[in-house]
């Protein structure tokens, strides 16, 4: 079969993210706007296309796959997805990012369908701050979802950490400490300038990894590592913990030359980029060949030119690429 997805900059695409809804029960400040408009149930794809988008990708050579959203959690049958995307021979790394909330009720099952991994956004451990953030979410419901995951038998879970100055860089030490009292790992995000989300001025709560960095060292020295996930994030150790300490930074390091990723939206657009608009509508193709799987793959092949060489972020505030982060799949 061999890998078949190779882009004119000589990039194997091997990871993809996959997008399964773009609605959610959080409203995060740097994510979506306090009224948010979802997409008409026809315009999404059905759990059925997800997975054989899923399955195309596999087959053309795609180890991991990322389900993402929106919250994947509140998307009706997930499991059934999960277990169809799990059951895919060739798959070597099948991940999940969440916001925690829903793992109370789905850890188990998600974990029995084949899911591996589990990412979960944590931004912070203040009940109220954490609310805040996040305008609806419940702390202590996040909480609990990650110790049902490690119940479930969920290894190297790790979390999520948007850094915004002024709202919760004061709280990056207790978040390390806590994922090393936990046994998890840790990326810190910097905020990127997806869909205009009106809450804040970007350019002021701006954090780069650089400074994350500078605050976690105050207490713990970080060793770099060589380890790489298939994805964008630095990783670090620190010398008396199993923690690995991770920097994703959009802004500040940019990662293009070795971008292995592809996105599908919620409404089937494949993505080559996320700071770019080039895409390809697989919906249309799904509907116009319904089961073909001949004709699929044929349009993901033909997507491969257009990923771009690099994507043109910056740190001025200035919104550039209008979709929010639900709809593209974080
Ligand atoms: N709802 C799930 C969650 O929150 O983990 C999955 C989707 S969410 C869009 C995926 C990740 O993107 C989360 O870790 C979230 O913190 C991050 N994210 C959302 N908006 C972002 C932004 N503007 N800049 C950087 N990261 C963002
Ligand atoms: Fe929902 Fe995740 Fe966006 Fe927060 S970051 S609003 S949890 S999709």
């Amino acid at each position: 079969m061999g890998h078949q997805l190779i882009d004119n900059f000589g990039r194997q695409v091997r990871y993809v993210r996959l997008s399964v809804t773009d609605r959610c029960d959080f409203r995060c400040v740097y994510c979506m706007s306090e009224e948010m408009t979802f997409l008409p149930r026809a315009q999404v794809l059905t759990l059925e296309e997800l997975a054989m988008v899923a399955r195309a990708f596999v087959e053309l050579g795609v180890e991991k796959i990322r389900l993402t959203g929106g919250e994947p959690l509140v998307r009706r049958n997930v499991g059934q997805l999960v277990a169809d995307i799990g059951a895919l021979p060739g798959l070597k790394d099948f991940a999940m990012t969440t916001n925690g909330a829903g793992l109370g009720k789905h850890a188990r099952q998600l974990r029995e369908a084949g899911l591996q991994r589990l990412n979960i956004s944590l931004d912070s451990l203040d009940p109220t701050r954490f609310r805040r953030l996040t305008r609806t979410g419940d702390l202590e419901r996040v909480l609990a979802g990650i110790r049902a995951a490690r119940e479930a038998g969920f290894e190297r879970i790790k979390l999520n950490a948007v850094v915004l100055k002024g709202r919760n860089e004061d709280e990056v030490l207790d978040l390390v400490d806590f994922a090393r009292g936990e046994g998890l790992d840790i990326s810190f995000i910097e905020e990127m300038p997806l869909g205009d989300v009106s809450d804040h001025s970007r350019a002021e709560t701006y954090c780069s990894s650089d400074e994350v960095q500078a605050l976690i060292e105050q207490r713990y020295p970080l060793l770099p590592t060589t380890e790489s996930s298939l994805g964008p994030s630095r990783y670090f150790r620190m010398g008396d913990s199993d923690t690995r300490i991770g920097f994703i930074s959009p802004h500040s390091h940019n990662f293009c030359a070795s971008c292995n990723r592809v996105r599908v939206t919620v409404e089937g657009r494949l993505l080559l980029c996320l700071g770019n608009e080039h895409s390809v509508d697989l919906r249309a193709v799904l509907r116009r060949h319904p089961g073909d799987m001949a004709a699929l793959k044929e349009a993901i092949i033909q997507a491969m030119p257009l990923k771009p060489e690099r994507h043109h972020f910056t740190t001025d505030g200035d919104v550039q690429v209008v979709r929010f982060m639900n709809t593209t799949g974080g």
